[in-house]
């Protein structure tokens, strides 16, 4: 393989044994997902999703769960969320097992009715901070509105989500996330259902939030362009159960690579590790 000081290669089995020494970091750690396994019960049969994943979240990262659909990324969100938990393993926030859904976790989903059509956009905003009791009505209106301001939408507080497009709800609903002010914000293929040149526009604006505002992203996509663009780290999956199968440094790729020789030379290597036959890995 030609050396690439841009994209590191570490293959997932490398660090599959815990070592003395990763108990000693885990403070720094602000997610810890530790040897997670995920399952699905019905009266009929057991679904397993995923299958002792491991990797670490550190303040401020872009991390990518990539991998093809049925891999389990949804299912490993949403108990990142608190909505399933582990069958096997443990996952941390800042040292704390992870037992339940709080607000230091909020997730923005691919569908664009995740925001209650009765609401204002304010209102949408609003509606976390004042049910968490995090903020009062009028702090809660200032917040939202300043989150409205980052997303482009401060004009747009005081109308419908019905009266917006696809790409302005799901800018609604980063706002609302992120008004929250959340430790890591969950982010599960949330342009996927947008056509082309919105999608890239958005995930355009997403890396300007962050370069503005530092969050701590988990991003979930089955596109490795997108994963390359969105990500300065991604973590591929291997297809159902998922499995880690390699972490690749992505950070030196920006929206403008797109199309570039070593994008293109990163995103076949990514999309050759993503599905060589099961007996190579
Ligand atoms: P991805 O998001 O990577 O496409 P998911 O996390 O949605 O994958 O699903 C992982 C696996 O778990 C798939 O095989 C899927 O069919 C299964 N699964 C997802 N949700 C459920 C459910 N509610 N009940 C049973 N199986 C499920
Ligand atoms: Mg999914």
């Amino acid at each position: 393989m030609v050396a690439d000081p841009a994209v590191l290669y570490s293959p997932a089995a490398q660090s599959a044994a815990p070592s003395p020494s990763r108990e000693q970091r885990s403070s720094e750690k602000l997610l810890a997902v530790d040897n997670v396994s995920l399952e699905y019960r019905t009266p009929e049969r057991v679904v397993r999703a995923t299958h002792r994943v491991s990797f670490d979240v550190h303040a401020a990262d872009r991390f990518v769960l990539l991998g093809p659909s049925g891999c389990g990324k949804s299912t490993l969100l949403k108990a990142v969320a608190g909505f399933i938990p582990p069958v096997e393993g443990e996952i941390r926030i800042d040292g704390r097992r992870v037992a339940q859904p709080g607000p230091d976790r909020i997730v923005v989903f691919q569908e664009f009715d995740q925001l209650p059509p009765w609401k204002t956009v304010k209102q949408n905003v609003m509606f976390p901070l004042l049910a968490s009791r995090t903020l009062g009505r009028k702090e809660a209106a200032e917040r939202a509105l300043h989150y409205l301001g980052k997303v482009g939408l401060a004009k747009f507080a005081e109308v419908h989500p019905h009266q917006l497009s696809g790409g302005m709800k799901q800018r609604v609903a980063i706002a609302r996330a992120l008004a929250m002010q959340p430790r890591v914000l969950l982010m599960d293929e949330p342009f996927a259902a947008l056509d082309a040149l919105t999608r890239r526009k958005m995930q355009q604006e997403l890396l300007e939030l962050w370069d503005e505002v530092r969050f701590t992203l988990l991003f979930v996509t089955h596109s490795i362009e997108e994963a390359l663009v969105v990500g300065n780290r991604i973590a591929l999956l291997s297809p159902h159960p998922g499995r880690m199968r390699a972490e690749v440094n992505s950070h030196g790729f920006t929206l403008a690579s797109v199309g570039g020789a070593e994008f293109q030379g990163t995103a076949q290597r990514i999309h050759d590790m993503l599905f060589e036959e099961e007996a190579v890995a």
